[in-house]
């Protein structure tokens, strides 16, 4: 029983975490061309908020937060986006990391 409850306390925990790293990222894009170092501390918060309670970011998050500097990226502005056969390649322009993503599944890509 009491496993049972605290399995149903955690969705509930990564349910408001989830819908606390949304208003973030949204902040983060708002702010962003005002206040950039604004944004990069609410990707920070993120991604705290994510460590701490393990939710998967969703995708549309994921990819607009560089996994090396832990920047809010902008497209047109400090993120890169191009096309390339198939596969979209991310590249953050503070650090200049590159991330590739696909619909061919590749292993080995990702980190
Ligand atoms: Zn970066």
């Amino acid at each position: 029983m009491q496993k049972r409850r605290y399995f149903k306390q955690r969705i509930e925990e990564q349910e408001i975490a989830l819908e606390r790293v949304k208003i973030l990222f949204n902040l983060a894009g708002q702010e962003f061309k005002k206040h950039p170092e604004r944004s990069d501390r609410y990707a920070k918060m993120i991604l705290n908020i994510v460590k701490k309670t393990r939710i998967k970011l969703p995708k549309n998050i994921k990819l607009f937060i560089c996994k090396k500097c832990d920047k809010y990226l902008a497209p047109g502005l400090n993120l890169k986006v191009r096309s390339k056969q198939g596969y979209t390649i991310y590249e953050c322009l503070n650090c200049g990391s590159k991330r590739r993503q696909g619909y061919l599944k590749e292993k080995g890509v990702k980190k």
